[in-house]
């Protein structure tokens, strides 16, 4: 489907609008209550999700609650702690070179600027973003595989590189819209779009996505696609979403939020 740029600037902020309403409740998945928590959580969701990563975390901020004390914690302890996300040797020595870059370059503080973030061990331009996005509150496109799937699928862009990506989507959308797009395209990505049965059957962006019908197209055989509180039977969790539930208040209530 050749669009005009104006056409697709449209048709991009009206998919955004209805996944806006589709995800009312959409925000970043790892839990964190500041930059530091979310710089170490990011960094344990790679290879993992994001679900598993926030039942490690909270032993491990209970433990490690800074930057001080998790860039002197014993690397057996942190491997151990850590092992439940994945490539747990590679993570602890990411973990504790960060920490202590953070202690001996910024004063124990996770910089706000982008160029500073990016000189930390294991942070890349992506995880930056999240934690600029999130825990200080700048606008930032997160081009992680969903994100970067579904803007290929949206006809937003053709490029594979997450940075090229994320500029050309970038011109598409105010900045003011950057990071809650980038929620709700990763949740989107996550319970519909996935990377190879997408449910295009039962998709609220059917009628606008230029790859309608690379997925399955029956809605029955496309609702059984649907995963975490979209998935047959998880109504109940569903409902409680819409009504503003906090995870907390979720897992309180029985409900495991995995896939
Ligand atoms: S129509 Fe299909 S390909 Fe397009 S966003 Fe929906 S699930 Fe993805």
């Amino acid at each position: 489907m050749d669009v005009s740029p104006i056409a697709l600037k449209r048709r991009a902020q009206k998919i955004h609008r209805i996944l806006a309403e589709t995800y009312p409740y959409a925000v970043a998945e790892l839990d964190f209550r500041n930059p530091f928590e979310l710089l170490v959580a990011t960094v344990l969701s790679a290879q993992t999700t994001d679900v598993r990563v926030n039942l490690t975390t909270p032993a491990l901020f209970a433990r490690y609650p800074d930057a001080r004390s998790l860039a002197e914690a014993p690397e057996d302890e942190l491997q151990e702690m850590i092992r439940p996300t994945g490539f747990f040797r590679a993570k602890s020595r990411s973990l504790l070179a960060l920490a202590t870059r953070i202690v001996d370059d910024f004063d124990g503080a996770v910089p706000g600027r982008l160029e500073d973030l990016v000189t930390l061990p294991g942070v890349g331009r992506k995880t930056a973003n999240v934690v600029l996005a999130n825990a200080f509150g700048v606008p930032g496109i997160s081009v992680d595989t969903h994100f970067g799937r579904l803007s290929r699928r949206f006809g937003w862009t053709t490029e594979e590189d997450p940075v090229k990506v994320e500029s050309d989507v970038a011109a598409l959308f105010e900045r003011k819209d950057w990071t809650m797009l980038s929620h709700r395209v990763i949740f989107h990505g996550r319970r519909v779009c996935h990377a190879k049965k997408p449910a295009c059957g039962v998709c609220p962006v059917a009628a606008l996505c230029p790859s309608y019908g690379e997925g399955e197209v029956d809605a029955a055989k496309a609702r059984k696609l649907l995963k975490y509180e979209l998935a047959p039977g998880r109504e109940d969790l569903h409902r409680r979403m819409l009504e503003g539930a906090s995870r907390a208040e979720l897992l309180a209530a029985g409900h495991t939020l995995s896939a």
